[in-house]
């Protein structure tokens, strides 16, 4: 790259630029200077810094702690899902558990900062680790119960406090639509009068009617019909039943109080009360969650509550926006990413991300690549290592809280069944990947020997590298992990570039989804938060970058700021001094 910089007639005449500027730049982190109106009568107000003298007034005005009190513990966090099941088994029945986990969580987070040899995820989210009949676990059987397979209470209890010792918080699934067709309240229900009856949804006149998608929802027992939206062996609550809601009330309690987790995601979310025909997101429903999350909130004031709302990014932003829910994940910008990155369309992938950056409230979206209901990332870009770091770089630079599912990053495949997408998690070269000394409950995928933790660990260009320094890259930055989001053009059509400001530190990031090198980039802020005289610090990419000048409105005008961006390139640039 450097001899295209020496060489070009742009880079001598920035060269000249840059010396004549000053360094000093609006990029500074603010310091927490006292407001002038509490200086004492006759103070001398400091005369304004250079920074302060340029034609544009730097703009403080950016998203930060104190903005609207402190912000959330999730805030910053980069968040892993686990598959218990499938992680790792301590005991070699063949089924991952909960000390399995315990034991592998220097792999997710070592607790010491300075090391780098762990993945650097800072929170976690359970799936189901209650009572279940099923493999998933979101059919329970007992709220209060750890699922025996996965071990006990107090492997529960020992997980939560080895995972606060790292500084890893743990948010459960919690579902609240639906319990297994087992469970006692649903087996006392199916007797008419029972304690229980009210607990579900029953029709004593037939099938009131289908799914959405014409499926059957209604299903008969004896003379009645229950409702069960996703499965017959899924009877729906009545959440309508005051009784059901504080039952499940003290079942929030109880992880939060008992168990220490720090949270809760809700499946199903959009699902929990029907009108009628309508099965997703009535007004009921919200009134339910925001009832539901305040009552949370005044057991533990600092609990998530983060939901599975999976529609368009419209709807599940309104849960965040009407206060149903703290976080919602965003399947809108997820499926955008990846097919933004396979048709290689910068601006498909630009218009998501700016929906998003509008639909939610500050710190209210959760961004993903896939769950555990999806295809894996790695089958949907053809297990193209260079297409699967990009899409990494993508979320983990990218406005929202970011979640990992487990396996994506060693690049592991997997397609629905749903099973073979919740596959064991591949540690190491070994015939059983170092996940059970046992057959695995589900066989492993037929991946590559080589994609696996230890492998990929002595991999400088590995998926699982590219993770590791993305997610410390996050960390490190405000502006990646909080700050708002500004969208720049960009004359590739292939290239995605957004500005993300925080705390006072701005960055650039401009990302090439396309499978060829782009040698014409230029970028355009029409107006923006830059001022000063910015420079141009790479802190993902190519070292020679060059500065932008700033226009009168804060912005830049066929801004080179490299020469060549290569095929699945993200390039992240520190505009700051
Ligand atoms: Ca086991």
């Amino acid at each position: 790259m450097s001899h295209h910089l020496s060489s070009s007639p742009l880079s001598r005449y920035l060269a000249i630029a840059l010396a004549l500027v000053l360094v000093a730049s609006c990029g500074a982190p603010p310091s927490p200077t006292p407001a002038t109106a509490g200086l004492s009568a006759g103070a001398t107000i400091p005369a304004p810094s250079p920074a302060e003298a340029t034609p544009r007034a730097c703009d403080p005005d950016v998203p930060g702690a104190t903005a609207a009190g402190p912000a959330p513990w999730w805030r910053d966090r980069i968040f892993y899902e686990v598959f218990v099941r499938s992680f790792a088994d301590s005991d070699g029945d063949g089924i991952g558990d909960l000390r399995g986990l315990t034991n592998r969580l220097d792999y997710l987070n070592d607790g010491d900062p300075a090391t780098t040899s762990d993945l650097g995820v800072t929170a976690i989210w359970l799936m189901p680790v209650t009572e279940s009949p099923s493999y998933h676990g979101y059919d329970v059987t007992d709220y209060e119960r750890v699922e025996p397979g996965y071990g006990t209470a107090d492997d529960f209890k020992a997980l939560m406090e080895a995972a606060h010792a790292r500084g890893i918080e743990v948010i459960v699934d919690l579902v609240l639509n639906h319990t297994s067709i087992e469970h006692p309240w649903f087996q006392d229900a199916r007797k008419p009068g029972s304690e229980h009856d009210d607990w579900y949804v029953w029709s004593t006149t037939g099938v009131p009617f289908a799914g959405p998608g014409g499926q059957r929802v209604w299903h008969k027992d004896g003379d009645r019909w229950y409702y069960a939206y996703f499965w017959e062996g899924m009877p729906d609550l009545n959440l309508a039943n005051p009784d059901v809601t504080s039952t499940l009330d003290g079942v929030a309690r109880f992880w939060l109080d008992e168990m220490g987790v720090d949270g809760f995601r809700l499946d199903a979310a959009r699902h929990l009360i029907e009108d009628g025909k309508k099965t997703e997101n009535t007004p009921a429903t919200f009134a339910w969650l925001e009832g539901f999350r305040s009552r949370v909130k005044a057991d533990r004031p600092d609990a998530l509550v983060l939901g599975e709302v999976y529609d368009a990014t419209s709807m599940s932003s309104s849960y965040v926006r009407e206060g149903a829910l703290d976080l919602t994940f965003d399947f809108g910008l997820a499926g955008a990413t990846i097919s933004s990155i396979r048709s290689g369309d910068g601006a498909s992938l630009g218009a998501a991300q700016q929906e998003l950056a509008e639909a939610y409230p500050a710190d209210g979206a959760a961004t993903f690549l896939t769950n555990h209901d999806q295809n894996r990332v790695a089958n949907q870009l053809d297990s193209d290592p260079a297409a699967e770091k990009l899409a990494a770089s993508i979320l983990l630079t990218g406005h929202g809280v970011p979640f990992v599912y487990y396996g994506e990053e060693i690049g592991m495949t997997g397609h629905k069944p749903d099973e073979q997408i919740r596959t064991p998690m591949r540690w190491d070269p070994t015939g059983g990947a170092g996940f059970s000394s046992a057959t695995p409950w589900e066989p492993l995928n037929d991946d590559p020997v080589e994609r696996n933790v230890a492998t990929e660990s002595a991999d400088p260009d590995s998926v699982l590298s590219a993770y590791r320094s993305l997610i410390r890259l996050r960390a490190d930055h405000p502006a990646l992990a909080h700050g708002d989001w500004t969208p720049v053009t960009s004359t590739a059509s292939s290239v995605v570039a957004a500005l993300r400001q925080a705390d006072g530190e701005t960055v650039l990031v401009v990302s090439n989804l396309g499978e060829t090198p782009v040698t014409d980039l230029e970028l355009r802020l029409a107006s923006g938060p830059l001022c000063g005289s910015p420079a141009a610090k790479t802190l993902l990419g190519p070292a020679d970058v060059r500065v932008p000048t700033l226009t009168a409105t804060g912005g830049f005008e066929g801004y080179v700021p490299v020469d060549r961006l290569e095929a699945r390139e993200t390039l992240v640039l520190g505009l700051g001094s």
